[in-house]
C-alpha cells in the first residue's frame, strides 16, 4: 500500500500541475488576444465582431460579467430566416 502511494502521489501531482499550468497559460492567452486583437483594429474581422457583438451584450469594464445584458429575443432581432 505504501509503495503504491509513493508511486502514485508524484504522478497525480504532475497531472495536477500540468492541468493548472495549462489553465493559466490558456487564460493568459485568451486575455492577451482579447485586448490585443479584440480591442484594436489590427484584429480585423475579429475586432469588428468583438466590438459590435460581444461588447453590446457584455460590460465594457469587465472581462466577466454576472449579468447578461441582452433582452433577447429583442424587437431589433429578427428571428425569421
Ligand atoms: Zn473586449
Amino acid at each position: 500500500m505504501l509503495q503504491t502511494v509513493s508511486w502514485l502521489l508524484p504522478l497525480l501531482t504532475l497531472y495536477l500541475m500540468t492541468a493548472v499550468a495549462t489553465h493559466l497559460v490558456m487564460s493568459f492567452a485568451q486575455t492577451l488576444m482579447h485586448y490585443k486583437l479584440g480591442h484594436h483594429p489590427m484584429g480585423g474581422k475579429l475586432f469588428r465582431n468583438h466590438i459590435n457583438f460581444h461588447h453590446s451584450y457584455y460590460s465594457k469594464d469587465h472581462l466577466v460579467s454576472k449579468t447578461y445584458l441582452s433582452d433577447w429575443p429583442a424587437p431589433h432581432h429578427d428571428t425569421r430566416i
